[in-house]
């Protein structure tokens, strides 16, 4: 994963070439995989977005976890669908059977949801059995989001992405298969509507920023410690030779990059034979800018805190209208949650566990 800045695999990554047959290579290993039709799209956003617009008709009102990146908003509002938030709890930060009902009474215009959009938020598997008898009671299509949780076992047993009637998968930075940009989509039941596949080539533009994405923020990294890094990656931002992730615009039109459907072919196997289970941890704690300054301080940078708005990041929640009087639990959960980046190795982050656990909020872990 290129999150990891580890040269070599940040040289990899920049010299990577795709072909046309590393596309079809993909393809057929996500059908294989996960029993669909599969379609590579621009990124997880625009193939979330196909997903619902395969399988619900434009007004629908679809359910939407509370605690998610604007990323599922976006699919949602570009399929024409209207999202009904549902709480979450705290330990797993799913929304759950109980919070399920509250969003059913409380949903705008008491419009009743044809679906739901099953994250598994940082890699915990929610009760799926459970979520699949709500399902049925109500009548809704589950749809499966796979950004946090390729590779993740459901408590019953089977593999996330293999229960509803599609699965949307992102590369993008920092997801489980993480090739910087690109996304899929295996539509795993009979469509609705159909849906065109992606033809148009990459912007070049947007190719060559998922390209040297990896090298810029290896190199911003290394020179963290002198505070230089961030000012260079804000000054890559200002002159858009970086991106930022939530700024990656939804595109149905648009392919995947030849060689990021081949760098993300390769991680989703090695990520099969090498068993690990891809969570990012989390917890809560009380006097959160203490706790990162402490952090900073020892040289541990837990910087992008996934989610620090129930519709993250900030700049877009303040476009959207959420439900905070109905979603407690999401908003008590941004104000406390931090993450252990996946960057540092396990034995690297003692220091870093030993600071947390002075603040860990005693009720919740
Ligand atoms: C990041 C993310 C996506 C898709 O993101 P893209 O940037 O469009 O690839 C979808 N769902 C969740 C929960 C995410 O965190």
């Amino acid at each position: 994963m290129a999150a990891t800045y580890r040269a070599r695999d940040v040289l990899r990554h920049t010299f990577a070439v795709g072909c046309n047959r590393d596309c079809q290579a993909l393809c057929d290993y996500l059908e294989n995989r996960y029993e669909g039709k599969a379609m590579l799209c621009k990124n997880g956003r625009s193939a979330l977005a196909l997903a619902l617009k395969a399988y619900f008709e434009p007004g629908d009102a679809v359910i939407v976890n509370g605690f998610t990146c604007y990323a599922v908003y976006e699919a949602v509002k570009a399929a024409g669908l209207i999202p009904v938030f549902a709480d979450i709890d705290k330990d797993n930060l799913n929304f759950s059977v109980d919070t399920l009902e509250d969003a059913l009474k409380t949903g705008p215009n008491h419009k009743k949801p044809t679906g739901i959009i099953v994250q598994n938020s940082l890699g915990n598997p929610m009760n799926i059995t459970a979520i699949e008898d709500f399902a049925h009671k109500y009548d809704l299509t589950i749809i499966e989001d796979l950004a946090h949780c390729v590779g993740v076992k459901y408590p019953d047993g089977r593999e996330c992405g293999t229960v509803g009637v599609a699965a949307a998968f992102s590369f993008g930075k920092d997801k489980v298969i993480d090739t910087i940009s690109g996304g899929a989509v295996v539509f795993r039941g009979p469509t609705l509507h159909s849906v065109k596949t992606p033809s148009l080539r990459p912007r070049l533009s947007d190719h060559l920023r998922a390209r040297f994405y990896p090298l810029f923020g290896a190199t911003c990294r290394k020179l963290t410690g002198i505070h230089l890094g961030g000012l260079l990656m804000r000054f890559l931002v200002a002159i858009h030779w970086v991106e930022k992730s939530a700024d990656n615009r939804l595109d149905l039109k648009r392919k995947i990059s030849k060689f990021e459907a081949k760098l993300a072919l390769k991680q989703f196997k090695n990520l099969r034979s090498s068993g690990e289970l891809p969570i990012r941890e989390f917890c809560l704690v009380k006097n959160r800018e203490e706790v990162l300054k402490k952090l900073a301080h020892a040289g541990y940078y837990f910087d992008g805190i996934w989610y620090k708005q129930p519709v993250s990041p900030e700049r877009y929640y303040k476009k959207i209208v959420f439900p905070e009087q109905d979603c407690p639990n999401s908003v008590f959960v941004t104000k406390h949650i931090i993450n252990f980046p996946a960057y540092y190795k396990r034995e690297c982050l003692m220091g870093a566990i030993a600071i947390v656990k002075d603040y860990v909020l005693e009720e919740e872990k």
